[in-house]
């Protein structure tokens, strides 16, 4: 039997949300590699071995996945929403490069449905125009990168999605990255605070730039600040699909 490693977004939670061929790859698999509430998201079943692992350890389960199909084994490894954005894609790739003698190996990547896209839907069509997303968190880069980029992004006229948002470990961060967007946006600018999509714990909470405080966000959180034309609806919240010349400076 020929072993495989396939890297799956499981999507934000709903399981209507997972993809029918991230299902059918889980159902052909030997081995589940992953963070533990991920890996904690598939149910057990006979010829299964599930292999949880704490968070920052990416590289040692890319690792892990290489060596259990290199003897055959059919393993999936679990992302959370989709695996190409700040998750295992990556980190399987990174685990590659460094071991040529795994350069053969049958590899799979699986799109799900990632955080921002899943909360936006939700809201309405907050990302409708141009947008980027940024990863808050300063475990692979250093927070003045983190800065620089918003500022770029702001003036740029993009919509914002954050990921990684405001964690116990660096509350402040998240207190200057809107200090930095009350310096390039005006108040009004409207910023959606989306917790666990598609869970029963959702939470979605519009407010201005004014009116948004720290404590808003939170790991479960992904935060979607809207461009200069973004506006409500009664309940919704969405970006036209086309913009006026800005004027340079
Ligand atoms: N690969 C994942 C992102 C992993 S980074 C994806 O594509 O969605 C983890 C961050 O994703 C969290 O800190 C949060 O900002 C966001 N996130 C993941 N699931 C979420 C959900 N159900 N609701 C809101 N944000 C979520």
């Amino acid at each position: 039997m020929t072993g495989w490693v396939t890297v799956a977004g499981l999507g934000p939670g709903a399981e209507a949300l997972v993809t029918p061929e991230v299902t059918a790859a889980l159902a052909e698999a030997t081995d589940v590699v992953g963070y533990i509430p991920y890996v904690a998201r598939i149910a057990p079943r006979a010829g299964l071995s599930l292999h949880p692992s704490d968070n920052r350890v990416e590289l040692d389960r890319a690792e892990l996945a290489l060596r259990l199909a290199g003897q055959g084994r059919r393993v999936v490894i679990v992302s959370s929403g989709d695996p190409g954005v700040f998750a295992m894609a990556s980190a399987l790739f990174e685990g590659l490069e460094a071991r040529p003698e795994y350069h053969a190996t049958d590899i799979r990547i699986l799109p799900g449905i990632t955080a921002m896209l899943a909360a936006a839907a939700r809201a309405g069509a907050p990302l409708g125009h141009d947008f980027c997303a940024i990863n808050l968190s300063d475990n692979l880069k250093p927070f003045s990168e983190v800065e620089r980029r918003l500022r770029h992004a702001a003036r740029g006229g993009f919509a914002m999605a954050f990921y990684n948002p405001r964690s116990k470990s660096r509350p402040h961060q998240f207190t200057r990255v809107l200090e930095i967007l009350r310096e390039e946006c005006e108040p009004a600018r409207l910023i959606l605070f989306a917790r666990a999509v598609s869970t029963p714990d959702e939470a979605l909470q519009t407010v201005t730039l004014a009116e948004a405080t720290p404590e808003m966000a939170d790991m479960r959180t992904v935060v979607i600040v809207g461009n200069e034309a973004t506006r409500r609806i009664g309940r919704w919240l969405y970006t036209p699909r086309s913009v006026v010349e800005t004027v340079p400076e």
